[in-house]
C-alpha cells in the first residue's frame, strides 16, 4: 500500500440507480462506503425526461429527480460521494487498489462496480440534436414507448435488443418501421419469427438511416436502400435506436471474467465476480433487463454481498 492511498471498507464505482441503491444499503450498514460518481453523475438517467416506470413515483418523476433523491438518500446516511472517474484498478491485490483520474490511490476491503453500460448512437447530427432537446429520440423502447401510443415510430437494429423492443412497440403504436442495415437480422430464430408475423412491424432490409427531421421533434426519418439507392422518408414522431449497449468495464478487463462484449460475469443469483469482495450491480452486469428498477435491485445485493463476505472473513 502507498503511503497516501485512503483506505475505505467498501468503494462504489459509479453513480447510477444501481451505485447509489448499494450507497444507501452499505451505509445503512456502517460500511461508510464512499461512491465515485464517474463522468457522468446519475447515469444514464440523467439523459432521460420522464420515468414514468420506477415504482414509488404514481406522477412520474424526470431521470434528473430521481437520481439527485437517491443520491440525497446516501448520503443521508453517510455515504460519501465524490466526483471522479476510476482509471485503473488492481483487484487482485489485498486490499483493492483503485485509481480515480490517473492520480488518486484509494485502497479497499470491498468494491462494488457500478459502472454501468453506454448506449450506442449512429452518430448523425440530427440524432444527437433532438436526443439532447429530449425531441423524440431514445435508446429505450420500454423506457418512452409510452409517449407515442397510437403513433407510427421507427427502430433502427437487427439484434435481439431491437427485435424485442419493436414487438414492445407494436403493441403501443400504430405502426413499427424496423430499419435493418443488412438483409437478415442477427436477432434469433424466435425473436425474428416473432418480428416478421406482428402485422404492424414493417422491416425494411438493407437500409441505412440518412437523416432525422424535425426541429424540435421528430418529424420523420429519411432512410437510403444501400442496394438500389432509394430514398423515402418515413412519417414518424419516434426514433428508437436499438444497435447494442457498451458495458463500462475496460479498466477491468483481464482481471474480471466477463462475457466477450465486457459485460461482467457474476455468480447466479448473487453479484459476486471471480475475485472475492468484489461484487459488479446494474447494467455493466446485466445485458438483458437494463431497467432503473433491476438496476437498483442489484445494487442493493452488492451491498448485502459486500455486508457478509466482510462478516465472513472477519474485517467488519
Ligand atoms: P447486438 O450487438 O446483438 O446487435 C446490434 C444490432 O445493431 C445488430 O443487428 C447490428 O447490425 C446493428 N447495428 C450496429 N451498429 C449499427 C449501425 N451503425 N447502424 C445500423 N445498425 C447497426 O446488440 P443487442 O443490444 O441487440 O444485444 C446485445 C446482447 O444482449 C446480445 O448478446 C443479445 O443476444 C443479448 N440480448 C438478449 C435478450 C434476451 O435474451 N431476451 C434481449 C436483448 C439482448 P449487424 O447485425 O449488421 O451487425
Amino acid at each position: 500500500m502507498s503511503e497516501q492511498a485512503e483506505h475505505v471498507t467498501c468503494l462504489i464505482i459509479g453513480s447510477g440507480p444501481a451505485g447509489y441503491t448499494a450507497a444507501i444499503y452499505a451505509a445503512r450498514a456502517d460500511l461508510k462506503p464512499v461512491l465515485y460518481t464517474g463522468m457522468v453523475p446519475g447515469g444514464q438517467l440523467t439523459e432521460t425526461t420522464e420515468v414514468d416506470n420506477f415504482p414509488g413515483y404514481p406522477k412520474g418523476i424526470t431521470g434528473p429527480e430521481l437520481m439527485e433523491d437517491l443520491k440525497a438518500q446516501a448520503e443521508r446516511f453517510g455515504t460519501q460521494v465524490r466526483f471522479g472517474m476510476a482509471t485503473k484498478a488492481d483487484l487482485n491485490a489485498t486490499p483493492k487498489r483503485i485509481w480515480v483520474d490517473d492520480t488518486i490511490e484509494i485502497t479497499a476491503d470491498t468494491v462494488i462496480i457500478s459502472t454501468g453500460a453506454s448506449a450506442k448512437w449512429l452518430g448523425l447530427p440530427n440524432e444527437t440534436r433532438l436526443r439532447m432537446n429530449a425531441g423524440g429520440v431514445s435508446a429505450c423502447a420500454v423506457c418512452d414507448g409510452f409517449f407515442y401510443r397510437g403513433q407510427d415510430v421507427a427502430i433502427v437494429g437487427a439484434g435481439d435488443t431491437a427485435a424485442e423492443e419493436a414487438t414492445y412497440l407494436s403493441k403501443l403504436c400504430k405502426k413499427v418501421y424496423m430499419i435493418v442495415r443488412r438483409s437478415e437480422m442477427r436477432a434469433s430464430k424466435a425473436m425474428q419469427h416473432r418480428v416478421k408475423n406482428t402485422a404492424n412491424i414493417e422491416i425494411l432490409w438493407d437500409s441505412e438511416t440518412e437523416d432525422i427531421l424535425g426541429a424540435n421533434a421528430v418529424e420523420g426519418v429519411v432512410v437510403k436502400n444501400s442496394k438500389t439507392g432509394e430514398l423515402r422518408t418515413l412519417n414518424v414522431t419516434g426514433f428508437f435506436v436499438a444497435i447494442g449497449h457498451k458495458p463500462n468495464t475496460d479498466i477491468f478487463k483481464g482481471q474480471l471474467n466477463m462475457d466477450e462484449l465486457g459485460y461482467i460475469d457474476v455468480v447466479g443469483g448473487s453479484s459476486k465476480t471471480n475475485i472475492p469482495g468484489v461484487f459488479a450491480v446494474g447494467d455493466c452486469a446485466d445485458k438483458t433487463y437494463r431497467q432503473a428498477v433491476t438496476a437498483a435491485g442489484s445494487g442493493c445485493m452488492g451491498a448485502l454481498d459486500a455486508e457478509r463476505y466482510l462478516a465472513a472473513s472477519g474485517v467488519h
